[in-house]
């Protein structure tokens, strides 16, 4: 393992995530939305995180900026930092299959929304969220930088603290009951831990 291979599977893992979710992305244009919560702050928080795991991480590893926060690469951690990609590409795959038409990558709800309790939703409420969460592992792990290799964390991690609490009431606001009874039995993103 090489810094230069580091940063290629970064990148690789980058465009698989993108490829994976391109037929949903498409998909989801065409499905009625019933209720929007793609407000100004959601616009933010969604370029906050696209900002730590994508263009941090890309002028790093075009340019090298900013060397000042560079350590020794360890090949053991980057690694280890394939492993962690191909899982959260791999629960990406999953979850965007399980999600169907219900998936959007803002707050809304669809005309024809259904609750997924099945699958990987059946450990986590938010397995998507833990996929980008090992995404922004995965980063901190393959490249050798304080700053770019942190990024994602700190723009994922913004969004996600901002923007579950809000979800979660919208499903509450939707399904009542039935979310409610859910929240009960999983945790949010580490099965039985949080
Ligand atoms: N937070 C989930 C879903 C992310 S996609 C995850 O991490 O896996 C975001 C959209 O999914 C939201 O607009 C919400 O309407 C919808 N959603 C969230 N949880 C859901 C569930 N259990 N079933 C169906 N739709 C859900």
């Amino acid at each position: 393992m090489t810094l230069f291979l580091a940063k290629l599977i970064l990148v690789a893992g980058a465009v698989s995530w993108f490829v994976i979710r391109l037929p949903h992305q498409r998909r989801s244009r065409k499905t009625a939305v019933a209720k929007s919560e793609r407000t100004t702050r959601e616009k933010l928080l969604l370029t906050g995180s696209a900002t730590g795991l994508g263009l941090i991480p890309l002028i790093y590893i075009v340019t090298g900026f900013p060397r000042f926060a560079n350590y020794p690469f360890q090949p053991a951690l980057a690694w280890l930092g394939l492993l962690v990609f191909l899982s959260s590409l791999w629960l990406f795959f999953r979850v965007h299959r399980e999600l169907g038409r219900n998936w959007s990558d803002s707050l809304e709800v669809r005309q024809s929304h259904t609750l997924v309790t099945d699958g990987l939703y059946h450990y986590v409420r938010h397995p998507m969220y833990s996929a980008f969460f090992l995404w922004a592992l995965a980063q901190a792990l393959l490249l050798p930088n304080w700053f770019a290799g942190f990024a994602g964390f700190v723009g994922f991690g913004t969004l996600f603290f901002f923007r579950v609490g809000q979800e979660e009431r919208l499903m509450l606001d939707t399904f009542g009951e039935q979310y409610r009874a859910y929240m009960r039995r999983t945790a949010r993103i580490i099965p039985k831990i949080y």
